[in-house]
């Protein structure tokens, strides 16, 4: 499903312009516009959904073949050598787009 007013699906779409790394027919990465890491990339699935507690059943299936991917994304972006993922669950997590996505943070010693 797609949500129209969404940013990230506005992404997806290709409406709003975005670095992308990686899309394949269930998942985006493109790199964050205000990175906190010297690497930092946020991978969404193309199914919009708001929060990581709404994922269930197939939602689950999509989040599980993206952790699957995610190690070879992160390796070609130079996060070989580890990277942090994080996913902020609902506004006092810090979660400022309500479009489900993972963070990928790295390149770097992540130190905190
Ligand atoms: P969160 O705070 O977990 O919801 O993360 C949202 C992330 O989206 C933040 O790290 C923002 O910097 C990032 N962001 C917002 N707008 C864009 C955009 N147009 N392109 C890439 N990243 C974005
Ligand atoms: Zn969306």
């Amino acid at each position: 499903m797609i949500d129209n007013n969404c940013l990230f699906c506005k992404i997806i779409k290709g409406e709003i312009p975005s670095a992308k790394v990686y899309e394949d027919g269930e998942m985006l990465v493109f790199k964050d516009i205000q990175p906190k890491a010297k690497v930092h990339l946020l991978a969404i699935p193309k199914d919009h959904f708001k929060l990581l507690s709404d994922a269930d059943g197939a939602r689950v299936g999509v989040l599980g073949r993206m952790l699957e991917k995610i190690p070879e994304i992160a390796a070609e972006n130079g996060c070989e050598n580890g990277y942090r993922l994080i996913i902020n669950q609902g506004e006092a997590a810090g979660q400022t787009v309500f479009h489900l996505h993972m963070h990928i943070l790295g390149g770097q010693e992540l130190d905190w």
